[in-house]
């Protein structure tokens, strides 16, 4: 048999998972399809509800390899790929594999590093120009609160917002991660949530209220913002990382904060803005080159770094897109 070394999930994470979780296996590698390598293996917030079955995706049990986006090189030429080839694709956390072709999407050369692919320019570039552009649509002068603002996503929606002239507040849970927000990114203002009184911070930052929020985390975060919503806000319900590592179900932002503000409240699913892809890519390595949009990775080294590498993630200590960098 052909195999190739995998990370697997080895039980079912209680809580915030841990490296023990997971266990390095070997996968058989398909006799048919596109022979890859992986070069970047994309680690997502989404995965840990693929671990307890609550993303739409459907459910990974213990036993199973562990699978995400991930940028690869073609091995060998075939099914209209040339040895060489970067591309992406959904595959398994594993060295060489054959993917069906109909799974395996060309990186466009302009996108470099690779790993871009599946950041700033991939699914969560393509999360946040979609959040800003489609759901939120700043004016000049609108005040912007963007929770997890350090992230791949809550890092493009502000510095995105901040482009189309919205006064940008982000909230991030480290100094570092506040230091960068406001040097590198240049947001208008920065709240170390975990530090400051969060209420206090943002009645001093959002005088007016608050006229977009992008929300990242729910909980008494996304509470803390509706309550101080202005009249016609806009929301997007993008993520809830205050909630994956627990089964408790939250207590929910109170309806009425909604009406008072006459908001919209808009839920955000990235599968929905597919075809915004091909914009995405240009207008944000535009962004990129001009020196108007920083981004920041978050990189680990070596496949067997994978289990580890997820654990940061789901602790809120990864600075930066989490991606783990196989060879
Ligand atoms: P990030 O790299 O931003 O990682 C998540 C960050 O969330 C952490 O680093 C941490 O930063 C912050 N955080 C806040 N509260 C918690 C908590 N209780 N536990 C752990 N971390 C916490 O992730 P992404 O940019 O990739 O994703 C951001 C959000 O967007 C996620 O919720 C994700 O699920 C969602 N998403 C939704 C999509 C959609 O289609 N709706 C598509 C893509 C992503 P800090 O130190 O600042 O607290």
């Amino acid at each position: 048999m052909d195999a190739s070394p995998c990370v697997k999930l080895k039980r079912q994470p209680q809580g915030v998972p841990v490296a023990d979780d997971f266990e390095i296996g070997e996968a058989e590698v398909a006799s048919t399809g596109v022979e890859c390598r992986s070069l970047y293996i994309s680690l997502d917030p989404y995965l840990r509800g693929r671990l307890s079955g609550r993303h739409l995706t459907g459910l990974i049990s213990p036993g199973d390899p562990m699978t995400s986006e991930t940028v690869l090189e073609v091995v060998e030429s075939g099914h209209g790929f040339v040895a060489g080839d970067i591309v992406r694709g959904h595959a398994p956390w594993q060295h060489r594999m054959r993917l069906p072709p109909e799974s395996v999407h060309p990186v466009d050369r302009q996108i470099r590093p690779a790993s871009l692919a599946l950041g700033v320019v991939g699914m969560p570039g393509l999360t946040a120009f979609a959040g800003v552009h489609r759901l939120l649509q700043p004016s000049s002068g609108e005040t912007l609160l963007v929770s997890a603002a350090a992230g791949p996503v809550g890092a493009t929606v502000a510095q995105l917002g901040r482009i189309a002239g919205a006064h940008v507040i982000g909230m991030a849970g480290s100094d570092e991660k506040c230091r960068w927000l406001r040097e590198v990114a240049k947001l208008d203002a920065v709240i170390h949530y975990k530090r400051e009184d969060l209420r206090e911070s943002l009645d001093c930052h959002c005088p007016e209220g608050i006229d977009m929020y992008f929300d990242n985390v729910g909980g008494d975060v996304l509470q803390a913002a509706m309550e101080r919503l202005a009249l016609g806000a806009r929301v997007a319900l993008c993520g809830l990382m205050s909630q994956y590592n627990t089964d408790e179900p939250p207590a929910g932002p109170n309806p009425g904060l909604i009406i008072r503000a006459r908001a919209i409240v808009r839920g955000l699913v990235v599968y929905d803005h597919e075809a915004l892809r091909p914009e995405m890519e240009v207008s944000i390595q535009r962004e990129i080159e001009n020196g108007h949009l920083a981004y920041k990775e978050d990189i680990s080294e070596g496949l067997e770094t994978a289990p580890e590498a997820f654990c940061r993630l789901m602790r809120g200590d990864n600075f930066g897109k989490a991606l783990v960098k196989v060879v």
